[in-house]
This record gives C-alpha cells, sequence and structure tokens, in this order.
C-alpha cells in the first residue's frame, strides 16, 4: 500500500475520508470563503464611512459567518448524509439571500455592492438545485429584497433616489437572469442524465450481443473461448476432468433447401432448447458456427459423458418441430474428447472434431469418443 502524502492527510482532516462528503465539504467551505470575503467588504464599508452603522454592521458580520460555520461544521460531521438535501444548498441559499438583503439595508450608500454578490449565491445553487427548489429560491429573494429596498427607504433620511431605483432594477435583472440561466442549467443536467441512462443501456445491450448468439440465445463463440480457458484452468488446479465435445446437425443443409432458411432457423432455435434440456445446468451449450455447437461438461467422467451424449443425440431424433406440412426431425452427431492437463484447448477441440468425423463416417445420428492421446502422437482414430 501507498503511504498517503501530506497533502493527502491534511486533505483526510479537513474534508474528511470519504470522497463524497469531501466534496460537500469543499463546496461548503468555499461558500464560507465567499461569505467571509464579502463580510470583509461590508466591515471596510462600515470603517471608512460614517453614514454606516459599525456595530450593526460589525453583528451582521459575526452572525452571517457564524450561521455559514456551523452548517459547514454540520455537513463535515457526516450527519447531513442521511438527509436528502446533504449538501444543505437551500438552507445555504436561504441564509446567504437573507444576509444579503440585510446587508442591502445596512451597506447605506454602498448597497450598489450586493447585487453583485447576490448573483454569485444564486449561481452557486445552480447544481445542487431542481426546478422547483430554482423557483422557489428566486421568489424568496424577490421577496426579501423587496423588503430590503422599502427598508432603505424608511432607514435612509434621504428620499427614495435614482440610485435606489437603479440598484432595485439591478436586483431585480439579477434575479430574473440568473433564474433564467438556471434553468437552462437543469434542462442540460436533466438531458445529460438522459444521454447517459441511454448509453449505459446500450452498452448493455453491446455486451449481451456479444457474447450470445442472437438466434438461439446461447452463449456464442467468443465468449464459449472464455468459459473454456476458465473451466481449462479450474480442471488443471482441482485435477478433476474436463470434456469438449463438438455437436453438428446431421445434413443441414436439406432442411434449408427443402423448407427455407426461415423454417431452418426455428430448427436450430428447437435444437438448441433440446440439448439444453437434456443437459446439467453446470454443462456449457454453445454455438460455435452455424449449425455447429460445441458443449463443455466439466467434473464428469468420460463414460458418463457418453451417456449424456448418448441421451442428448436420442432427444434431439425425438423431436418433431412442426412446420407448414407436418414436422420436421433432426438428427445429430456428436465428437467427445476428454482435455488432457497441459494441452491446449485447440487440440482438445481438434480430437474432438475428428470424433465427429468418424460419426459422421459411420453414419451419422451417433456419438463418438476421441481416444486418449499417445505421447508424440497428434492424429488418433476415433472410436465409437
Ligand atoms: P453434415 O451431415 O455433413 O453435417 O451435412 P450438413 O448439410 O449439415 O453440412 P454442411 O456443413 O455442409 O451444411 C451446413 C448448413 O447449415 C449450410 C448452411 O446453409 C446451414 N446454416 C448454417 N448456419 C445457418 C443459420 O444460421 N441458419 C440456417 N437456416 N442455416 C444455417
Ligand atoms: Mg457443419
Ligand atoms: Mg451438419
Amino acid at each position: 500500500m501507498r503511504t498517503p502524502s501530506r497533502w493527502h492527510r491534511i486533505r483526510d482532516v479537513v474534508l474528511s475520508t470519504d470522497r463524497r462528503r469531501r466534496t460537500l465539504v469543499a463546496m461548503a467551505l468555499l461558500a464560507l470563503v465567499l461569505m467571509t470575503s464579502s463580510a470583509g467588504v461590508m466591515l471596510m464599508v462600515a470603517t471608512a464611512s460614517s453614514a454606516v452603522n459599525a456595530v450593526a454592521v460589525q453583528w451582521w458580520a459575526a452572525i452571517s459567518v457564524g450561521g455559514m460555520v456551523v452548517m459547514t461544521a454540520f455537513i463535515r460531521s457526516g450527519e447531513t448524509a442521511r438527509l436528502s438535501d446533504p449538501s444543505l444548498t437551500v438552507p445555504q441559499m436561504v441564509w446567504t439571500i437573507t444576509s444579503g438583503a440585510v446587508a442591502y439595508v445596512l451597506a447605506g450608500d454602498a448597497r450598489g455592492v450586493v447585487p453583485a454578490v447576490l448573483a454569485m449565491i444564486l449561481f452557486f445553487g445552480t447544481f445542487g438545485l431542481t426546478v422547483a427548489e430554482v423557483i422557489g429560491i428566486g421568489v424568496y429573494a424577490l421577496l426579501a429584497f423587496g423588503c430590503a429596498v422599502a427598508a432603505t427607504t424608511r432607514f435612509n433620511a434621504s428620499p427614495f433616489g435614482y440610485l435606489d431605483t437603479a440598484y432595485a432594477l439591478m436586483v431585480l435583472i439579477v434575479l430574473g437572469g440568473s433564474i433564467a440561466l438556471n434553468l437552462r442549467i437543469q434542462r442540460i443536467r436533466a438531458r445529460l442524465q438522459e444521454q447517459r441512462e441511454a448509453l449505459a443501456q446500450a452498452l448493455a445491450v453491446n455486451r449481451d450481443l456479444a457474447t450470445r448468439d442472437e438466434l438461439t440465445g446461447l452463449p456464442n463463440r467468443r465468449a464459449m473461448q472464455d468459459l473454456m480457458e476458465l473451466e481449462r484452468r479450474r480442471s488443471l488446479r482441482s485435477g478433476r476432468p474436463l470434456l469438449l465435445a463438438q455437436l453438428d446437425i446431421d445434413h443441414f443443409k436439406r432442411v434449408n433447401d427443402s423448407h427455407g432458411h426461415a423454417m431452418g432457423d426455428r430448427a436450430l432455435q428447437a435444437f438448441a432448447g433440446a440439448v439444453r434440456a437434456s443437459v446439467r445446468d453446470t454443462d456449457v451449450l454453445a454455438r460455435w458456427g452455424g449449425e455447429e455447437f460445441v458443449l463443455l461438461l466439466s467434473d464428469t467422467r468420460i463414460n458418463d459423458a457418453r451417456d449424456l451424449l448418448e441421451r442428448v443425440r436420442a432427444a434431439v431424433a425425438a423431436m418433431e418441430i412442426p412446420h407448414t406440412s407436418g414436422t420436421l426431425s433432426l438428427t445429430v452427431s456428436a465428437g467427445l474428447a476428454q482435455h488432457v492437463p497441459h494441452d491446449t484447448l485447440e487440440l482438445t477441440l481438434e480430437r474432438a472434431d475428428l470424433a465427429l468425423y468418424t460419426a459422421k463416417s459411420l453414419g451419422r445420428n451417433r456419438v463418438a469418443v476421441a481416444p486418449s492421446p499417445r505421447r508424440g502422437s497428434r492424429s488418433h482414430s476415433a472410436q465409437t
């Protein structure tokens, strides 16, 4: 394990070791820094201007920053994780909007700085809010600043002048603009989410198509190669036998020629179903290509496997596949080979194929077993 760097250790202590909580705490800290800076500007104004009530501004700064500190600590404690809004975006925004509206009244002639801060607050919530919350927050901000504008006329000695009108209009413009932008961003987010879901779905379908034969629903050749490799390693470790059988439908070309390709497809599906029904759940049947199939039998002795293939053969021969003018029957030939540890799977499949060839040449509708390979020899004749 790598030892964490000093930066990672500091980050874990300040922001938490939990990745999700870390993001929330980092955002809350950023909001806290912004609130503290705004409070700093206000305090500067209060110090410079004799028209501003310095004590009121100091109280305002302490309460505004204090509220944010409490919320940040709450998020850092992990207690908010159970809430539907673990980032406390809504309470944070309500707090900062209220604080901004009070600042608008307290700042006196300097209240022109507040709309800019309001814009920043509203953009801050963009990523954590639903459409209804964006509208709710917008309405609340409108009410809060409406009260603030009304209050300035009462608190200030001077009458409501052109600057007051300009500031009030500025607040309205900022509110309208940010709500419109917020809603636009929400729509983009919703679309992105939809696209992400569609992509995940397409990926799942693709993955299925890549490993499954569409016609029969069986694993395809590629998936079977992976499965066989897995079983080969398992058998090498456990010492349990691994058997492979090649199955090929007899005279399948005739089915297509006399009943059409569509009927041939249906016959392939019926064949796959009949074989699956005659083998164990742990045995894997795969479509190797065309009307050729590979059956993987793990942990089975050769004589049992031969009996099982015999049952498969009989089940296929007993099938009656209905078609327009009667029923269709199929037969299958099979070649069985036991995998020899440290041989390649290709070699075992080749031996099974050779046994299949023997079954075909002996008249089809039968099972042939590949003899155990003699060391140093690569061609073996099969026995039925
Ligand atoms: P054999 O007993 O020697 O195996 O004779 P066969 O006619 O079965 O052998 P061959 O390999 O010559 O023919 C296989 C036929 O399988 C040819 C091809 O048209 C058909 N086939 C392969 N894939 C499909 C498929 O997906 N659907 C249909 N309907 N036919 C297929
Ligand atoms: Mg064939
Ligand atoms: Mg065939």
